[in-house]
């Protein structure tokens, strides 16, 4: 076993999951311990811009969990994990998703809360072991609070959440939280720029929902004009997915943050499960949902009640 602990985000790294993954990994070498942070994927557009705007190192890439001691952020799912975490040590783990499928032999810390963005979570781990959050690690958490509670509109934001923002910002020296925040989510939706298959991936997750494998993806943006005329190839691309990769059915969320609502489309076999989810009918394969901004909090609990 390597004595290194790899501090590491979900599979398909959101800022997050990349910025957390760093943050906690500089506590625990501040704590003494030698940590490396890692990712499982390439950044995304708002990623690199957050890493770049505050001059941080892209973490280095790791999958594979084998002989490895690591401390997961971000989720708790085997299927978003590193491969053959059963071959790893996990030292620990700290999420503010549901609890995962993840179990480990040892003892661990496992930190819980149902907070925005687990970067509210490691500023609070800084907080309680009394160490300095560095100005720069201040900058990314800052972002990855924004971009997680979608600058403070999604129902997942709590109280913390904008109390650790206040503090991250002030170390940081950044002011205009707002307009750092829309500048995240026009760099992270990228529409013009990005392919279909990368729009797609960009924020894409796998859930395993009673045996059934099921894609949730999401597209957060300022306005959904911006996605109208590309919503048919998405669509395309969406069923190419599903039968290339087996899945029961692939939901994914058009988020539009300022109206604060989700156009899900929806490809699937049988929409039943979906109209059941939501107490609405499918049309065009598409459903609109009022006030729906967050997959973990208002699509992913539905859907799998749904399913069960
Ligand atoms: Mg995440
Ligand atoms: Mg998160
Ligand atoms: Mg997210």
């Amino acid at each position: 076993m390597e004595d290194v602990i790899y501090v590491v985000g979900h599979k398909n790294p959101d800022t997050d999951s990349i910025c957390s993954a760093i943050a906690l990994s500089g506590l625990l070498n501040s704590l003494g311990l030698k940590s490396k942070p890692a990712r499982q994927g390439e950044p995304n557009s708002e990623t690199k811009f957050v890493l770049e705007k505050f001059e941080v190192d892209l973490p280095e890439l790791v999958t594979e969990a084998s002989g490895k001691r690591v401390f997961l952020v971000d989720h708790s799912e085997i299927s978003q994990t590193l491969d053959n975490i059963d071959k790893a040590e996990i030292f620990g783990i700290v999420d503010h998703h549901k609890i995962g499928d993840i179990t480990t032999p040892n003892p661990v810390y496992f930190i819980a809360l149902p907070y925005g963005c687990t970067s509210t979570i490691v500023a609070l781990l800084y907080q309680y072991f009394g160490i300095e959050v560095p100005e720069r690690i201040a900058g990314i958490m800052l972002c990855a609070i924004l971009s997680d509670t979608v600058i403070f509109r999604s129902v997942t934001t709590t109280e913390k959440d904008r109390e650790m923002a206040e503090k991250l910002a002030k170390i940081a020296g950044i002011n205009d939280l707002e307009s750092l925040g829309i500048q995240l989510f026009k760099e992270k939706s990228g529409i013009t720029e990005k392919s279909t298959r990368e729009i797609i991936v960009s924020d894409f997750k796998d859930f395993d929902f009673s045996g059934k494998k099921v894609g949730i993806g999401q597209v957060e943006l300022v306005s959904l004009s911006l996605i109208e005329d590309r919503k048919d190839e998405i669509l395309r691309e969406l069923r190419k997915m599903k039968d290339e990769e087996g899945y029961t059915a692939i939901y994914f969320m058009l988020t539009d943050i300022m109206k604060e609502g989700t156009e899900l489309l929806v490809v699937s076999d049988s929409n039943e499960v979906v109209e059941k989810a939501f107490g609405k009918k499918v049309q065009n394969s598409s459903i609109y949902l009022e006030g729906v901004m967050s997959r973990k909090k208002q699509v992913v609990p539905p859907l799998e009640k749904a399913y069960s």
